[in-house]
């Protein structure tokens, strides 16, 4: 019996700062190789999106019982990840400009990211998985048998989101300035900052397709396989 090319699973964490590709290309990578993408963003989105329905202060006490109490799904469909909070489907909605601006200050509270990394390594122990966000390859696997680090300039960067976003009311310039200060909180905090991890491999996605990057990280995934077959 032949085993298959994706045969044993590993675990590929992909981090970097936001509009550097990592979600459309982490998308990819799983499904070529047949794994379960997971997107941490959005569990920060979900309990900043809670945060902000119920006037929380944006504090480690304040925001504790809802990380205790509120239900976090990521479910898979055929359109990709859905993050259910409680029973309401809420993955439009965590993508407001609301809950963008509010994210990285949620996120840097050790309440929080220490109730997420648990349950993304709960997710994750088994392999077969490529999980994208910020602390990845340095916190919440740093065991993991592949770890990718994407960059891109930021003008580059903005002008993705601003085609992801659709929206002509915000500027490149506004939009520059948006996501160098979410780059900022997002790596000068105090637990798990972003930084690519001693053995990432970092890719410069500036001109690259998002053909050509998934070329290349499901190459070294599939060295990276092998090796693990021995
Ligand atoms: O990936 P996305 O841009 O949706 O992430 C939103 C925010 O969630 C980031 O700016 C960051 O503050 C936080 N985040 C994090 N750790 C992760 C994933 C996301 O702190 N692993």
């Amino acid at each position: 019996m032949s085993v298959p090319l994706t045969s044993p699973n590993i675990i590929i964490a992909l981090d970097g700062p936001a509009g550097s590709g990592k979600s459309t290309t982490a998308r990819r990578v799983a499904e070529a190789l047949g794994y379960v993408y997971i997107d941490t963003g959005a569990m920060y989105r979900a309990i900043t999106l809670a945060a902000l329905r119920e006037e929380r202060s944006i504090t480690n006490s304040d925001l504790l019982p809802i990380v205790k109490e509120y239900q976090l799904q990521l479910t898979i469909s055929p359109d990709g990840q859905r993050t259910i909070l409680g029973r309401e489907d809420v993955t439009e909605e965590i993508r407001s400009p609301e809950v963008t601006k509010l994210v990285s200050a949620v996120s840097a509270l050790p309440s929080v990211r220490e109730a997420m990394s648990k349950r993304q390594r709960e997710m994750g122990k088994n392999g077969g998985v490529v999980m994208d966000g910020r602390d990845i390859g340095t916190v919440v696997f740093p065991e993991a048998e592949l770890k990718i680090f994407l960059i891109a300039s930021l003008e580059e960067r903005a002008k993705r989101r601003l085609a992801e976003l659709k929206d002509s009311s915000v500027s490149l310039e506004e939009m520059c300035k948006q996501i160098s200060e979410r780059d900022k909180q997002d790596t000068e905090r105090l637990v798990s900052p972003l930084r690519k991890a001693d053995d990432a491999v970092e890719i410069d996605t500036s001109a690259l397709s998002i053909d050509a990057q998934t070329e290349r990280i499901l190459a070294l995934a599939r060295e990276r396989i092998a090796a693990k077959r021995g």
